[in-house]
């Protein structure tokens, strides 16, 4: 379980391409942010600014249903310039796992005290306030840098590996990596 805020509608409607899906994640409902309304009218701005598909569905965190999802949607992702997604960070860099388009994230994802399950500790959200995944190719360079640098690599990598812990891939390789392979 993890909860979220809409980040500012000019930056929203900074990430729209000609072709944006919109996924929309509805798991965790009883906590999750923003509600109905807001969402009903960013989707009515974005209709105005793209060509949108809409894609509601819930915990796209979880794997074998996101792969569902995606199969069931092929024709509109697999053409799609860009997806947006209203999910937490650990449901973003999830569906960004699948697809090769540009993946981003309209939420920052709330810090919360106490466990929040296993989802997030496994996708490595830790709820920083001010989510970094639309400048990091959704890859969370919070928690998988050893060190947490948000601002690109500290240089000390080996092979890969991070100069900190070896046995670790160093975050930031594989963030270099993920934007050349979009390219
Ligand atoms: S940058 Fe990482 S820790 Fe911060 S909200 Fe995004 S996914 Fe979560
Ligand atoms: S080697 Fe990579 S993961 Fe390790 S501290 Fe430096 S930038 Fe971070």
């Amino acid at each position: 379980m993890l909860v979220t805020k809409l980040k500012p509608l000019d930056e929203i409607f900074s990430l729209v391409q000609k072709k944006t899906v919109l996924i929309c994640c509805e798991g965790c409902r009883d906590v999750h942010s923003p509600d109905d309304r807001a969402i009903a009218t960013l989707r009515g701005l974005l209709f105005s600014r793209t060509d949108l598909s809409f894609v509601v569905t819930s915990y796209v965190c979880y794997r074998e249903h996101l792969e569902l999802l995606i199969q069931n949607n092929a024709s509109i992702i697999d053409d799609a310039d860009v997806i947006l997604v209203l999910s937490c960070g650990a449901g973003v860099q999830t569906i960004a796992d699948f697809v090769s388009c540009p993946v981003y994230s309209i939420c920052d994802t709330i810090s919360l005290p106490g466990y929040q399950g296993l989802t997030p500790s496994e996708f490595n959200c830790i709820g920083c306030e001010s989510c970094h995944l639309n400048k990091t190719a959704s890859i969370c360079p919070v928690t998988s840098c050893v060190k947490g640098l948000v601002n690109g690599a500290c240089g000390g990598a080996k092979n890969g590996m991070c100069e900190v812990d070896v046995s670790i891939e160093c975050g930031w390789v594989r963030i270099f990596e993920r934007v050349e392979s979009r390219k």
